[in-house]
């Protein structure tokens, strides 16, 4: 709820939610201060728009002198973490520090479908809104999916659902953020550099429920418990989604069909056998989206017409080419090693894998099983590379070597590679130690296998 009183605002960081929060702040009346450890030349033209509209920006530092007497609250950005200085002294005033997504949904009335979960968070909130299109709704659809909360709040009109991709990052900094509808899939371990511990990440993850009401519904998937078992203290109305079992209320596969098992009856969807996207873990994303589309008033036509025609999103399984038999996967998008796990399970080989990346100390050995039945080479760089090859080769990998670039890799893939075989890249770690993002990975990788 946004405050009574329009006060001082510092947003930390002016990444594009930062600077989009600023805007929205601004264009409501507060006074605000934008702060960037980056140079002013480094973002000059955001920095030149954002004056021009009345902003304070500070860059090259994150003082502590920007902590001035009259600051009513703090927008973070998700990324940086809360042990910084700044954010630490903040909190030792008992100033609120924000995520934008809690600040954008103040002035947000139309309601609002959340989802998040460890893994398949972009591709189920796509899912969502492509299904609530093609049953006649106009949906938009924002959040950790490239445009942020703030951007689209002039465009959340009444009758115009928002479905919302949050990560665990921006759901830390939530108080009074409330979905209507509230979309949990999994929980593996990540991030846990950033939250300290398993159990602060999923409490992190469990403030999407924490303002839902009796009104509201969280989907949940049975599979897992647990969010199986949290779901009696809920006081939103539970719906589930699963693979495995035949849920009673919610979505489940029933005979080779997806159905929707609602007061008693079942509703048959599509075949599984028709669902576009490949992979076991898709099937998830799907029921979770199905179940989220239906409880939104979306059509069972609207809804099977996307479950067959949509092929995914870049950088998640992303077919990109054949080459005398040889077939170029980029899962750049696979950033922890259930990601990474999931990729590997969705073909049955061979495989050469290339994988590796920032070392953020995760277990890799939840990889082992499926490293000896599948992968026929593992190529891998990166900080991380000689912990995968330790974890390479105790799974008996034939083939392993280490590389020092993104180029060299995909050659030495192909090179390994025979008719038949896939090339896959599912590095299972983050990209930060040699790219600036997970996109720029991907996208160099299906430039490399374009010019091989
Ligand atoms: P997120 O937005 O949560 O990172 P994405 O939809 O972008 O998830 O998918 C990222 C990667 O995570 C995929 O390439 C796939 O390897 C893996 N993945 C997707 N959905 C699931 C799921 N339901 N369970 C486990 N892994 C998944």
């Amino acid at each position: 709820m946004e405050p009574v009183c329009k006060g001082h605002v510092l947003v930390v960081g002016m990444a594009k939610s930062g600077v989009g929060v600023a805007k929205l702040l601004l264009s409501r009346g507060y006074q605000v201060v934008v702060n960037d450890r980056r140079s002013r030349s480094e973002m000059e033209a955001s920095v030149a728009r954002l004056e021009a509209l009345g902003a304070t920006v500070v860059c090259g530092n994150h003082d502590l002198s920007l902590l001035k007497p009259n600051l009513d609250f703090i927008v973070k950005n998700p990324g940086i973490p809360y042990n910084i200085p700044l954010i630490q002294a903040a909190l030792e005033r008992q100033l609120p520090v924000y995520s934008e997504v809690e600040v954008a949904a103040w002035f947000i009335t139309t309601p609002i479908v959340a989802v998040t979960g460890s893994n398949g968070k972009t591709t189920t909130t796509t899912l969502i809104g492509e299904m609530l299109f093609h049953s006649g709704q106009q949906p938009l659809v924002a959040g950790n999916i490239g445009t942020a909360v703030s951007e689209v709040v002039g465009h959340a009109q009444a009758g115009v659902p928002l479905v919302l991709e949050v990560s665990s990052f921006q759901l830390q900094g939530t108080a009074s953020f409330h979905p209507h509808v509230a979309v949990l899939l999994n929980f593996y371990p990540a991030h846990l550099d950033y939250h300290g511990s398993f159990e602060n990440y999923t409490a992190a993850k469990w403030k999407i429920t924490e303002n839902q009401t009796s009104e509201d519904v969280v989907v949940l998937n049975y599979d897992q418990p647990l969010l199986r078992q949290r779901a009696e203290q809920l006081r939103a109305r539970v719906v589930w989604f699963s693979r495995l079992q035949l849920v009673s209320n919610g979505s489940a596969v029933e005979d080779g069909w997806i159905v929707l098992r609602l007061d008693g009856k079942s509703l048959p969807v599509l075949r599984v056998q028709d669902v576009a996207l490949p992979g076991e873990h898709n099937l998830e994303n799907a029921l979770a989206a199905v179940t989220a589309a239906w409880v939104m008033g979306g059509t069972v036509a609207g809804i099977a017409t996307v479950l067959q025609t949509f092929a995914g999103i870049e950088h998640r399984l992303e077919y990109v080419g054949k080459q005398e038999g040889i077939v170029f996967y980029n899962d750049s998008k696979a950033t922890n090693p259930t990601s990474a796990r999931q990729a590997l399970n969705s073909f049955p080989g061979p495989i050469v894998w290339i994988a590796g990346g920032l070392d953020r100390g995760d277990d890799f050995t939840i990889l082992e099983g499926l490293l000896a039945q599948r992968v026929k080479a593992a190529v891998l760089l990166g900080q991380s590379a000689q912990l995968l090859a330790e974890v390479c080769q105790r799974a008996g990998v034939p083939v392993v070597n280490l590389v020092t670039s993104l180029a060299e890799a995909v050659a030495l893939a192909r090179d390994l590679a025979n008719s038949g075989d896939v090339v896959l890249l599912s590095p299972g770690c983050a990209s930060w130690d040699m790219f600036t993002s997970f996109e720029e990975r991907g996208r160099m990788f299906k430039n490399l296998v374009h010019t091989l």
